[in-house]
């Protein structure tokens, strides 16, 4: 995906890289948590909920909004309180993030923004602009980064792998001329990327095995590693919505 030019708060990244410190003595600190538009991504989602020790079920009870995405896919975002000053839940303003170790991708991957541009050969060309916000004093002061220093110290590599696979899923339209299936296929979208453990219970079905040729340490991966499941899940989509040659079905 790449930003609209059109908003100033977007600029090229120099060779140099950039300029960045953020921690509790900045001015600010804590002023970018609250009256966020963060769309949360499915492995958000499941770093969130482990760190909570809640199920996925409740986490999107209690922390999220669902509403139709790019084209047309559920999209989850993070709910912050509905008062005048629109905190994010996680936010406590003495300590800063309090679910700091496994916060969203957009949040760690911020001051930066990050593109990818599909190749001729499927691979993902990234590249990197800087998102500038007016009340942020990050760039004042502090270590020199480019993006890959930046990208190591955030911890965005799992993010970034995790992500790229979930990407082509939603830049897709669900092509339909029924109504029915369309539905159908939302709430398949749905399942497999937000509600982790109804979608292992179907997964661990007989008729998923019965269906499809799945390795046994897939199997077993998938019955006891949300991240494996996930990935299993993206697959699944992938071959039911799109067609895609990502899972073996069975021999008749
Ligand atoms: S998750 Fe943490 S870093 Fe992200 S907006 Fe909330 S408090 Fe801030
Ligand atoms: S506004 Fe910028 S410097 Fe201030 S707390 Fe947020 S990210 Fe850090």
């Amino acid at each position: 995906m790449l930003p609209d030019k059109r908003d100033k708060r977007f600029s090229e990244l120099g060779e140099d890289g950039f300029t960045f410190a953020c921690n509790p003595q900045v001015s600010c600190f804590n002023q970018c948590c609250r009256r966020l538009n963060l769309v949360l991504t499915p492995y958000d989602i499941l770093r969130l909920r482990t760190h909570l020790g809640i199920s996925s079920d409740e986490f999107l009870e209690r922390y999220a909004d669902v509403e139709p995405g790019q084209n047309g896919w559920p999209q989850v975002k993070l709910k912050m309180n509905r008062d005048a000053e629109g905190l994010c839940p996680f936010v406590s303003l003495e300590k800063g993030c309090t679910v700091y170790q496994d916060r969203p991708g957009a949040c760690r991957t911020y001051p930066l923004g990050r593109a990818t541009r599909k190749q001729y050969d499927d691979s993902l060309e990234e590249s990197f602009f800087l998102v500038r916000e007016d009340h942020c004093q990050g760039f004042l002061k502090g270590a020199k980064w480019s993006p890959e220093t930046w990208t190591k110290d955030q911890g965005l590599e799992t993010y970034n792998q995790v992500n790229d696979l979930f990407l082509p899923l939603i830049t897709r339209q669900p092509v339909d001329a029924d109504s029915e299936v369309i539905a159908k296929k939302m709430r398949m979208f749905f399942l497999a990327c937000y509600r982790l453990e109804a979608f292992r219970a179907l997964a661990s079905q007989g008729r998923m095995t019965q269906l499809f040729d799945i390795e046994p340490e897939r199997m077993q991966a998938i019955g006891e590693d949300d991240l494996e499941l996930l990935k299993f899940g993206f697959d699944w989509l992938k071959f039911s919505l799109f067609g895609e040659p990502t899972m073996r079905l069975k021999d008749a």
